[in-house]
């Protein structure tokens, strides 16, 4: 096993997602491999900092705070000889930094406001400030939904999102994609980092 190899399946061997047989040649290689043993290390020292991120959300005078501390920002002498050195390093990470604050703001000021995305839209119904998709219609593409719950009983060719709210399925629904519950803020956050990469 190639040190290039191995690294692909730490993923997976961290995953649980590798049979008996390649964790053998996976751990021979680890037992004489420093390289590799680093990276693995690393990778564990980073899901531990994934899974220690706070799990509360944003307490609700989080935006008022953020755009209250805007003012105060200054770009100090330091940052000047930065941008001077590196142009297009801190243009990037402004403008990264700008996009997040703009999703987590947005966020909050959409509030509990229920907001479907879908492609297919005539085939849903909202009863109760939650979204319904009857027995037997068929919503085609991707479904998102956001402050509210879906409700399924009928079919959904594509991927499910429900953020800040739960799906319920009934015996009868099916679902093309996969199926997404998203709570947590760091989700959201990421979340939308992804649909930014891939829309
Ligand atoms: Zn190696």
């Amino acid at each position: 096993m190639s040190c290039k190899s191995v690294q692909l399946k730490l993923h997976q061997y961290l995953d649980g997602d590798l049979d008996l047989n390649e964790q053998l040649q996976l751990k021979e290689h680890l037992s004489q491999c420093t390289a590799c043993r680093d990276h693995l290390l690393e990778l564990e020292k980073t899901i531990h900092l994934v899974r220690s991120l706070p799990r509360e959300e944003a307490p609700f005078s989080f935006t008022s705070d953020v755009l209250a501390r805007l003012p105060k920002i200054h770009v100090g002498r330091v940052w000047l000889n930065r941008m001077k050195r590196r142009p297009l390093r801190v243009a990037v990470s402004f403008f990264l930094i700008l996009t997040m604050a703009g999703m987590i703001l947005s966020w909050f000021e959409e509030g509990s406001k229920l907001r479907v995305l879908s492609s297919d839209k005539n085939q849903l119904r909202i009863e109760n400030g939650a979204v319904y998709v009857p027995a037997g219609e068929v919503v085609e593409g991707d479904l998102v939904v956001e402050h509210g719950d879906l409700k399924v009983d009928g079919q959904v060719k594509g991927n499910v999102v429900v953020i800040d709210g739960k799906v319920l399925l009934s015996s009868t629904a099916r679902i093309s994609g996969n199926t997404e519950e998203i709570h947590r803020l760091i989700d959201v956050i990421l979340y939308r980092l992804r649909t930014l990469v891939h829309p």
